[in-house]
């Protein structure tokens, strides 16, 4: 969906619509979208910067760092960015990490459907959990310990063990 930022009316455009994407547009292996995307967006022009508000929602499925199992993760995120026509930003170079979030507009048309897409990917956990507790695979009997197959944590009381999982298990 192009945005023709000459012809954006002076009270800004306001956008409410879903977007379908292909799995392997998601920046996160494995994941895939159980939902289309539904984004509500505001764009409006002030001077020559671009303002784009908005909220993406949607609900993937990822698979477990620790334990390999996909589970379900919505996503409910809202994003504001500044956009300036590249030719007028002379200290761009100076940006700082306040300003990650601006981008910069080379055409005179914003594809809202490519910041959508972009936003969805910057709200991924770097490591994703199906549980921030998720015990992951037993690395004796390699099977799954949250599935309640994996005994040896029962069947052995030896502290040093304990201490071997638990580092196997936060080297993932
Ligand atoms: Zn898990
Ligand atoms: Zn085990």
């Amino acid at each position: 969906m192009i945005i023709d930022i000459d012809r954006l009316p002076s009270e800004g455009l306001k956008v409410c619509r879903d977007f379908e994407f292909f799995n392997v547009e998601l920046v996160e292996e494995n994941a895939v979208f159980c939902e289309p995307v539904h984004a509500e967006i505001s764009v409006r022009k002030v001077g020559e910067e671009i303002l784009i508000k908005g909220r993406v929602r949607t609900c993937l499925s990822f698979v477990c760092s620790r334990c390999l199992l996909p589970f379900e993760f919505p996503i409910d995120s809202s994003f504001d960015l500044v956009s300036f026509h590249e030719e007028l930003d002379a200290g761009k170079d100076q940006l700082n990490k306040d300003d990650l979030n601006k981008c910069f507009y080379y055409t005179r048309k914003i594809d809202l459907k490519e910041i959508v897409l972009e936003q969805l990917n910057l709200t991924f956990p770097v490591k994703p959990l199906c549980s921030e507790d998720c015990q992951g695979i037993c690395p004796i009997c390699g099977k799954i310990i949250k599935k309640g197959e994996c005994l040896c944590m029962e069947n052995e009381s030896d502290p040093r063990l304990k201490k071997l999982k638990i580092f196997l298990r936060d080297k993932r």
